[in-house]
């Protein structure tokens, strides 16, 4: 453990993307630098092992490659939730809104049993949209959602706040303004 590696420090920013104006939070750079994937993954395991989860539900896609990591770590299975069509079996899905038009989040059925407990993992907080949309996902499915946990915050955007009125638990690693 390297309780004072700065994670923030790995994170790269590249200045318009996916269009103008946006100042993309690059976490290739995080997960590429051993010491700083192996950190990042020991913090938000250490914070998800205080809900108990019987499983880890990870967000596409860059939510695979920290809730993955995570739950191998902790000795648990991960359940992966997915855009629209790209799930193989029957799966049970919800509609969300994006800044313009909407999305779908696809989960497998039978994949989280009712009454389990899981802990939601994504790469990146911003607005809320897409984790509280996987909450839905999971409720329907019949499981308890207990929290869910980030690696980066973008608290201008007022995700958190948003997760904390709909009374989800959020913890994030590190913000950037
Ligand atoms: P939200 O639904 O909270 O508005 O947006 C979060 C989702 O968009 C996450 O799935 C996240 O991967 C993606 N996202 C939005 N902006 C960024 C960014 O700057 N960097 C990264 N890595 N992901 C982003």
């Amino acid at each position: 453990p390297q309780p004072d590696l700065d994670l923030a420090a790995l994170v790269r920013t590249i200045p318009d993307f996916p269009k103008p104006g946006i100042q993309f939070r690059d976490i290739t750079t995080l997960i590429g630098h051993a010491a700083g994937f192996a950190e990042s993954v020991r913090r938000l395991s250490a914070r998800a092992e205080t809900y108990r989860p019987d499983f880890i539900v990870a967000v596409e896609a860059r939510g695979f490659l920290f809730g993955a990591a995570m739950a191998s770590a902790m000795g648990l299975g991960v359940v992966p939730v997915r855009k629209a069509g790209k799930l193989p079996g029957v799966t049970i899905g919800v509609d969300y809104e994006l800044e313009y038009g909407v999305d779908r989040l696809e989960l497998h059925e039978g994949a989280v049993e009712a009454g389990h407990r899981v802990v939601l993992v994504d790469d990146l907080l911003a607005t809320g949209g897409t984790i509280l949309a996987t909450a839905e996902l999971m409720r329907a499915a019949g499981a308890e959602v207990a929290a869910a946990l980030f690696v980066i915050d973008l608290p201008d955007l007022g995700g958190a706040r948003r997760l904390n009125e709909a009374g989800l638990p959020c913890e994030t690693l590190i913000a950037f303004d």
